[in-house]
């Protein structure tokens, strides 16, 4: 397929931080995005060239959005199939709806890192408290019960341990169908950014070292302490599992780092919060690089600028900004959200110290 030419227009489902951040990259790039979702007053809504505000399943405003865009991609991974579904009738959807499917169930995603060799925290599926006690014995008194959808930053969860009270963990999440994750004593937890073209090309970040607070993602910083072997091997698992996704865009994979091995925790089919370092932290930043491939453009190069640390403003960091702005180098970000809650992301903060002794990895 041709490369859509300049002037095109860009479809996004979901209006956060992630979208905002996506039109601004489209921009220099000549397209002009249009959000969708459901939310009022979107944040990605004040950069782009237009806004519907509608239900993901409001099917006469998902045939006009559809009508004025000409390609579509997402920034949020919740997004019903069945807009998907009915979308890809009349546009092209970018990454696809089987990718979206994979990557929102705890179950699947897990079955599917198996199936190109990569290795997770054992796992059983959950329908019953019977399921749960049975779980228990199997795994150990240890683990983490997940469910299956719509989890996020820690919520949907349950960390279980010796003498737990299953009844109560299965009543928190409302029955809902889960997954029993055996605990992780991990080293530390990273991500890597892979981004996969329409004609196949593809190519990786150097993998990224992430902390959360609260369940939160707190900062993130690389290169992560790696040695080669596992660096390369962390971004082998990434462009494998995009590849076996015949994925188009840029797709987040986090893991456990355990000694020696790398297991998955899961991947998003989206640009994510551990990649906004590469803004300013590489030559070619997650936000456009997923452009360029949903777009049919050739990809830009992956390499670091030098070492990059990005920090989340999560509630009242916010506060901070002043200070920030008055740091040389800080670059902040603010996500024109106005009303500050506790826990929510509000803008983060890119540090880069440039180097010329960084592994030159990732290029695609
Ligand atoms: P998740 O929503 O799966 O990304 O989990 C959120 C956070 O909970 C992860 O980033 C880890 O810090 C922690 N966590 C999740 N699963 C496990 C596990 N199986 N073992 C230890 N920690 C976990």
């Amino acid at each position: 397929m041709a490369p859509l030419p300049p002037g095109s227009r860009i479809g996004i489902l979901g209006g956060g931080q992630l979208g905002r951040m996506l039109a601004l990259a489209a921009a220099p790039l000549g397209f002009r995005c249009h959000i969708f979702g459901p939310e009022e007053q979107p944040p990605a809504g004040q950069v782009a060239d237009s806004v519907t505000i509608a239900d993901y399943l409001d099917e006469a405003a998902l045939s006009a959005f559809s009508g004025s865009v000409d390609v579509v991609t997402l920034e949020f991974e919740n997004v019903p199939a069945a807009c998907l579904d009915f979308l890809a009738q009349t546009v092209s959807v970018r990454p696809g709806a089987n990718a979206l499917a994979t990557a929102q169930d705890r179950l699947v995603e897990k079955d599917f890192a198996g199936t190109i060799g990569a290795a997770t925290a054992p796992y059983a599926t959950i329908d019953s408290l019977t399921d749960l006690e049975g779980a228990v014995v199997k795994i150990g008194p240890r683990a983490v019960l997940k469910t299956r959808r719509l989890g996020y930053d820690g919520k949907g969860q349950v960390m279980l341990d010796q003498g737990a009270d299953l009844g109560l963990a299965w009543q928190a999440l409302g029955g809902a169908p889960s997954i029993l994750e055996g605990y992780i004593p991990f080293d530390g937890e990273i991500s890597v950014i892979a981004a996969r073209a329409l004609d196949g090309t593809i190519g990786a970040f150097p993998p990224i070292a992430n902390q959360h607070r609260n369940h939160i993602l707190d900062r993130s910083k690389v290169p992560a302490d790696l040695n080669p072997a596992q660096s390369n091997r962390a971004m082998a698992i990434a462009t494998d599992l995009a590849t076996a996704l015949d994925y188009v865009g840029v797709l987040a994979v986090e893991m456990f780092v355990v000694g020696d091995e790398l297991l998955v925790n899961e991947f998003a089919p989206r640009v994510h919060n551990s990649g906004h370092w590469s803004i300013e932290g590489a030559v070619t930043s997650q936000f456009e690089q997923h452009i360029r491939a949903i777009c049919g453009l050739p990809l830009g190069a992956m390499t670091l600028r030098g070492r990059v640390e990005m920090e989340n403003l999560i509630g009242d960091d916010v506060k901070q900004v002043p200070s920030l702005l008055a740091e040389p180098g800080a670059h902040v970000h603010l996500y024109g959200k106005t009303e500050v809650r506790p826990g929510r992301k509000m803008g983060h903060v890119t540090r880069v110290w440039p180097g010329d002794d960084l592994p030159k990895r990732g290029a695609p």
